[in-house]
């Protein structure tokens, strides 16, 4: 068994679920008001998630998708049939889905709304998800103390740069960062932490951040 970690918000609910071989997060994000409720990240122990929805009475509306990498969607299909959620995804997005959206979209659960950040550079379709300006589900954009790799199909250091650097780095401080990968020393973090301690965050030009992407600084 995975251990799952509950946040406490005034109104919105976050479990940070560990899962998968990979070092995955999958995350549930609910509003206790509505008892409306959205999965970012379906991919394995979909029966631990369906007990968690039944538990807590809640409904799932949606699925959101940081991006269509296989560890980041295997579930969607599976958990849509069962609950009739509906999928997310960039509109850049390759994957069957129900929905496709844009940067500036924002997605509303319940009385709670979800603003897509589109921040391509690991693949052409990652978004990070916005929360209330409290929480910010970043897949595998940054993790902790880290960033996703650009040598997949579809990365790009360049635009990855564009998304740390003129996205990321410019977000409130204290918004709590959730990963898509538990990859770092802490399974969350925060912007402000993450702009002083990860090495990726260091100002550097384009230039000298293409460079350090390909191992060549
Ligand atoms: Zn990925």
């Amino acid at each position: 068994m995975s251990k799952i970690k509950y946040r406490d918000g005034s109104k919105i609910e976050v479990m940070q679920i560990p899962v998968g071989t990979m070092a995955n997060f999958t995350y549930v994000i609910a509003d206790r008001e509505t008892r409306k409720a959205c999965i970012i990240d379906p991919s394995w122990d979909l029966e631990k998630l369906l007990e968690i929805l039944k538990k807590n009475g809640w409904d799932l509306e949606c699925i959101i998708n940081t991006h269509t990498h296989f560890d980041h969607i295997l579930g969607n299909e599976q958990l849509a049939a069962v609950t009739g959620a509906k999928i997310i995804q960039h509109e850049n997005s390759n994957q069957p889905g129900d929905k496709f959206v844009k940067d500036g979209d924002i997605v509303y659960l319940g009385n709670i709304s979800l603003k897509i950040l589109y921040t391509p550079g690991h693949s052409n379709d990652s978004v990070c998800v916005l929360v209330e300006d409290r929480f910010i589900f970043t897949g595998d954009t940054i993790f902790v103390g880290n960033c996703g790799r650009v040598d997949l199909p579809g990365g790009d250091s360049r635009k990855l740069y564009n998304s740390l650097f003129n996205v990321i780095s410019k977000l409130d401080g204290s918004l709590i960062v959730y990963p898509g990968h538990d990859y770092g020393k802490s399974p969350t973090s925060t912007i402000k932490e993450q702009k002083e301690t990860s090495p990726i965050l260091i100002p550097r030009t384009e230039a000298d951040f293409v460079k350090f992407m390909s191992g060549d600084d």
